[in-house]
């Protein structure tokens, strides 16, 4: 039922039509010079390969810094490899770029929110228009959250909105319309943490509030001027949010859900038919960037080359708190310091990150069972699981780890991570999902 959502950009902006090469930025001369130091590819690595050459999308948030951090220190090119990176203007951008491919000026894969690459496999976000795509990794846990607009610093909302049910029904008879909350692509992570939060409270996010698809750039001008009261958003807009004095942070996702799965890179299937051990050489690239990211001594480092002109243009000062899990906590800006809170790229207390479990992608997709999300396409537990196998490559990520020569107990063997129990207590358990979606109490 896509009309209960509304798909609108609030200052003008088009949407959801083909901004094709429009939508991709490329990547401006950098002139700190920072970008002219990537390391070239390795000749006898790249000699191996099928094609030296990648082209991969990123949305300039914590989740694409793996990919940088991979270009920048020369991971990539360790293995013969030369990935383009081109930074898109948006998420349905990045979506329109890769059903391009790179041979029609797009893109062959990079950063994607989940369930993307599965919902762009069956053509449900792409006009029906199927592209095979493949889930080779995972970039990031945690690093996202809600941000709540000033103007409801007096409700302080927290975690547990419980407490908090009024703030949202009787909004409408104070305001004269419904709360309003945002993200920046439907369907996806931000929009699935943010309705798993208000529901988890007791808020019909479908009935009590309403939510808006909203490009992430649009946002601190919404939250000031009133357009909305919620942004469920990555780091580093909840920071700017916070220290603009637009807002504050009511939850972490990593509070939510401690090692969540958050963003993925996935790319075109074709792309992965045609260079198999080119796409070897990507996850491998991938897993030594994620290995150095995820140190607590190169945080820094990670802040400065995303910072960058070429990449994020964006003081490292805005970045550089959240990479250490810097945060300032609820209305009352509560200073946190926990890398636990912040963003794993590698290992967490559930095991590795980086290995693209069926198990977690599974997730998303009862979410979107729970939610109603595309009725008609994708209304099964049987058709979630069908997905997740033809999508998530795990062998290519244990191929990958295993010729790096990684410790067995860094490889996992298996499809699932277990059970996973959220901040209210439900437990979600791959092996029996259907258990999960009978123990919401609010579903469609
Ligand atoms: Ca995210």
């Amino acid at each position: 039922m896509t009309s209960r959502r509304r798909f609108i950009t609030l200052f003008g902006g088009t949407f959801g039509t083909s901004l094709l090469l429009a939508g991709c930025l490329g990547n401006p001369p950098d002139r700190s010079g920072s970008s002219g130091t990537a390391p070239k590819p390795d000749a006898a690595a790249a000699a191996k390969l099928e094609t030296t050459t990648v082209k991969l999308g990123y949305i300039p948030i914590l989740e694409a810094a793996p990919l940088v951090v991979g270009v920048q220190k020369g991971f990539f090119a360790k293995h013969g490899l030369k990935v383009e990176l081109a930074k898109q203007a948006s998420w349905p951008a990045a979506r329109d770029n890769v059903v391009l491919g790179s041979a029609g000026g797009g893109i062959d894969g990079g950063q994607w929110q989940s369930p993307m690459p599965h919902l762009i496999t069956e053509g449900i976000i792409t006009d029906g228009k199927k592209v095979p795509m493949v889930v080779l990794a995972q970039l990031i846990s945690q690093a996202n959250g809600i941000a709540i607009s000033n103007s409801l610093k007096a409700e302080n909302l927290g975690l547990d909105l419980s407490r908090s049910v009024d703030v949202f029904k009787r909004f409408p008879e104070k305001q004269g319309r419904k709360f309003r909350a945002a993200y920046t692509f439907p369907n996806a992570n931000q929009d699935l943490w943010i309705r798993y939060w208000l529901a988890a409270g007791g808020i019909d996010p479908d009935k009590d509030i309403e939510l808006l698809t909203v490009p992430s750039t649009e946002t601190l001008q919404g939250m000031r001027n009133g357009t909305m009261e919620a942004f469920s958003t990555g780091d580093p807009w909840p920071f700017r949010i916070v220290t603009d004095d637009i807002g504050y942070l009511a939850a972490l996702t990593a509070q939510m859900w401690p090692a969540h799965p958050e963003e993925f890179l996935g790319m075109r299937a074709d792309w992965v038919d045609k260079n198999p051990k080119a796409a070897v050489a990507l996850v491998k690239g991938l897993i030594e960037a994620q290995q150095w990211a995820d140190k607590p001594e190169n945080r820094s480092e990670v802040a400065k080359l995303i910072s960058s002109r070429a990449y994020f243009n964006t003081p490292m000062e805005v970045l550089e708190p959240a990479l250490k899990g810097q945060y300032l906590l609820g209305a009352d800006r509560k200073p946190v310091k926990d890398p636990k809170l912040g963003p794993i790229y590698w290992m967490s207390d559930r095991g590795v990150i980086s290995y693209p479990y069926k198990s977690l992608s599974l997730w998303f997709l009862v979410e979107s069972l729970r939610w109603n999300m595309h009725p008609g396409k994708l209304t099964t537990i049987e058709q979630a699981r069908a997905l997740v196998d033809k999508v998530n490559r795990e062998d290519i990520w244990r191929q990958a780890a295993t010729e790096l020569g990684l410790p067995t107990k860094d490889i996992p063997t298996g499809s699932s991570r277990g059970k996973e129990t959220f901040f209210d207590g439900i437990v979600f358990d791959p092996e029996n999902p259907q258990s999960y979606l009978n123990s919401l109490k609010i579903k469609r």
